[in-house]
């Protein structure tokens, strides 16, 4: 994922946050290093991790913060948002709780990032149709509501992890540009 000697143009700061379990640091690794584990201990005390891509012939590196185990309410610390330009706002849509706490969330968010913070709502583990606890549709209105982008992912089955992430990016680089 892109040449290390090239320019950068720009660097994003991007925060991924939600409930413990929902698949951040899963859909981090997916985006970054294309890779996922069951295993949910693997990708502990990585502060961040980066990817490199060309958006109109600019480089932009995203560099992703990811919790380290610090989702307990009001535990994220002010620096974990300092500086972010986006954010990735998950839940699982298998658990009803994780998503019901995304008010919270959001106001933790708002209190701490730019007022123009881009976010994006993120329904998780999309794989799991059979035990699904959320509609889409819920989550949409709700996105809808609240002015947020909206998709559900699968870190497991690597859909729209990409996506979820080149449409912040996107966002974020026509309000600079
Ligand atoms: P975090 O606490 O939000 O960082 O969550 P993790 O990324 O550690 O994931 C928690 C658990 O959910 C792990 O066992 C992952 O393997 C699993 N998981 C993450 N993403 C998915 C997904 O898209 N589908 C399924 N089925 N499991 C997932
Ligand atoms: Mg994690």
């Amino acid at each position: 994922y892109g040449d290390p000697s090239q320019k950068i143009d720009y660097v994003f700061k991007l925060v991924l946050i939600g409930d413990s379990g929902v698949g951040k640091s899963q859909i981090l690794s997916r985006y970054a290093r294309n890779e996922f584990s069951l295993d949910s201990k693997a990708t502990i005390g990585v502060e961040f991790q980066t990817r490199t891509l060309v958006l109109d012939h600019k480089s932009v590196k995203a560099q992703i913060w990811d919790t380290a185990g610090q989702e307990r309410y009001r535990a994220v610390t002010s620096a974990y948002y300092r500086g972010a330009v986006g954010a990735m706002l998950v839940y699982d849509v298998t658990r009803r709780q994780t998503f019901d706490h995304i008010p919270r969330w959001l106001e933790e968010l708002r209190g701490h990032a730019d007022k123009n913070i881009v976010i994006i709502l993120v329904g998780n583990k999309s794989d799991l149709e059979d035990q699904r606890a959320i509609s889409i549709e819920d989550a949409k209105e709700f996105a809808e509501k609240e002015g947020l982008f909206f998709l559900e992912t699968s870190a497991l089955n690597a859909v729209n992890v990409e996506t979820a992430f080149s449409t912040v990016l996107t966002e974020i680089f026509n309000i600079v540009n």
